[in-house]
């Protein structure tokens, strides 16, 4: 079908569910035919927003009709304020599915994880028409919602077809690109989380998946201007996130602030900030606590080590943290699941002992230093510093150290804090964030 097009179906890894990717400066007038093959017998109805309706939607609905496909009404959410990925938003939305229909989410970001739950909650499979590359998640399983106030990554399955059409991506604008190269770099200490998490035996990596994500990536973000290069990755670290049926591949540390802080509402100037920009922030926070790990020997640290704090001092410490009380109930729950009290916490403590040199030479090897991190973000015209996206110094500082109670994920901040260093370290990011 896609003599005609100039567009490329592109080869897709073994054991994920993604079966068609259409990609090309063309690839939107491939759309009609590419609905009717993958979901025969199927009306399409186009889901987007107001932007994406003109970005694309406009475009492909036209081109539907044309095609004789009799497309359902359209359901096109206000561009403005942005829209909230809000599941009870989404349950709506799966209620409101016209019968027998295709869905088709015009937007690789919020739209694309609306629509994702909508399949999920319904049974059946979508196809999405990327309109910038902004976010990771959009080839991926699983969509990033908030479920009664807590950021979740609620189960569904990844699009079936996706579109993409570079001549369309192109004209996004240039902060969402940015935004997605920041979540692209995000990758690289996600991956120095990765080796910390496999070596303490809380999550193996797996070589594959590793290799799908690690292996091109320092070469895609060298050049912060390389379209396809980027939006490759990020479509890459979808698959991996399918084939893991995880998120593991692709967030670390730099994931959880970002969740932290969009569940304080962050804002600049009245508006959002995007989850690109959040995670970049984030990358260079990451990074940074990596950094303290491998650039500090064991035994200078040593004095500054907390004793491990006894259960009910534990439960003091993450009271605290959760004062404000926008996190939902889970993080209580999930902080006191993780931590280790008297003899077990020693045993623990023990254990990174004896690894942190070796472990250290590993993370070092992965990561990029916090000096080229924020060069990069900053030829990205990416925010690389807290104030740039609205955080003051109290409130970067409770999100680095919140981060660590909200989901059952090992990262450096697990690490640190079961060392008795977590304050330590996050004292030591806060001064180094501007170099
Ligand atoms: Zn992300």
């Amino acid at each position: 079908m896609a003599d005609s097009l100039k567009s490329i179906y592109v080869q897709m890894p073994q054991g994920i569910s993604t079966h068609t990717f259409l990609r090309g400066e063309d690839a939107l007038q491939g759309l009609p035919a590419l609905l009717q093959e993958n979901f025969p017998g199927r009306t399409p109805w186009i889901v987007a927003d107001e932007n994406t309706w003109k970005a694309a939607g406009a475009a492909a609905y036209q081109l539907l009709q044309n095609a004789g496909m009799n497309p359902a009404e359209p359901h096109i959410y206000p561009g403005t304020p942005r829209l909230h990925p809000d599941y009870a938003l989404a349950e709506k939305l799966a209620e409101e599915m016209p019968a027998n229909t295709v869905p088709v989410a015009i937007g690789s970001g919020v739209i694309n994880d609306m629509v994702k739950c909508v399949g999920g909650i319904n049974h059946v499979t979508y196809c999405c028409v990327a309109t910038a590359c902004s976010v990771d998640g959009y080839t991926a399983a699983g969509a990033a919602m908030t479920v009664n106030g807590t950021k979740k990554t609620v189960p569904c399955p990844a699009p079936y077809a996706i579109c993409a059409d570079t001549s369309i991506l192109a004209t996004a604008p240039a902060d969402m690109f940015a935004s997605g190269y920041a979540d692209l770099l995000a990758k690289v200490p996600a991956g120095g989380d990765w080796i910390l998490a496999d070596a303490m035996g809380e999550d193996p990596i797996r070589k594959d998946v590793w290799e799908l994500i690690q292996g091109p990536l320092k070469d895609q973000v060298s050049d912060c201007t390389n379209m396809l290069k980027i939006f490759t990755g990020l479509a890459s670290t979808g698959y991996a996130m399918q084939m893991m049926k995880d998120s593991r591949p692709a967030s670390g540390a730099e994931h959880l602030f970002s969740h932290v802080w969009e569940m304080e509402g962050l804002q600049l100037n009245g508006e959002d900030i995007s989850h690109g920009f959040k995670v970049g922030v984030g990358t260079l926070a990451s990074t940074l606590l990596l950094e303290y790990i491998t650039n500090h020997k064991l035994h200078d640290l040593a004095p500054r080590m907390k004793p491990v704090p006894t259960v009910e001092e534990r439960e003091k410490e993450v009271d605290t943290l959760l004062i404000r009380g926008c996190y939902g109930t889970a993080p209580k729950e999930t902080a006191m699941k993780k931590f280790r009290s008297g003899e077990a916490g020693e045993k623990r403590r023990k254990e990174i002992m004896e690894k942190w040199d070796s472990i250290g030479a590993a993370v070092k090897a992965q990561i990029l230093t916090s000096d080229q991190i924020r060069t990069a973000l900053k030829t990205a015209n990416c925010p690389a510093v807290p104030a740039e996206i609205g955080l003051d110094q109290e409130q970067f500082i409770h999100g680095i150290l919140t981060a660590q109670l909200i989901r059952n994920r090992y990262t450096s901040l697990d690490f640190l804090y079961e060392m008795g260093l977590l304050d330590d370290a996050v004292a030591y990011v806060a001064t180094h964030m501007e170099g």
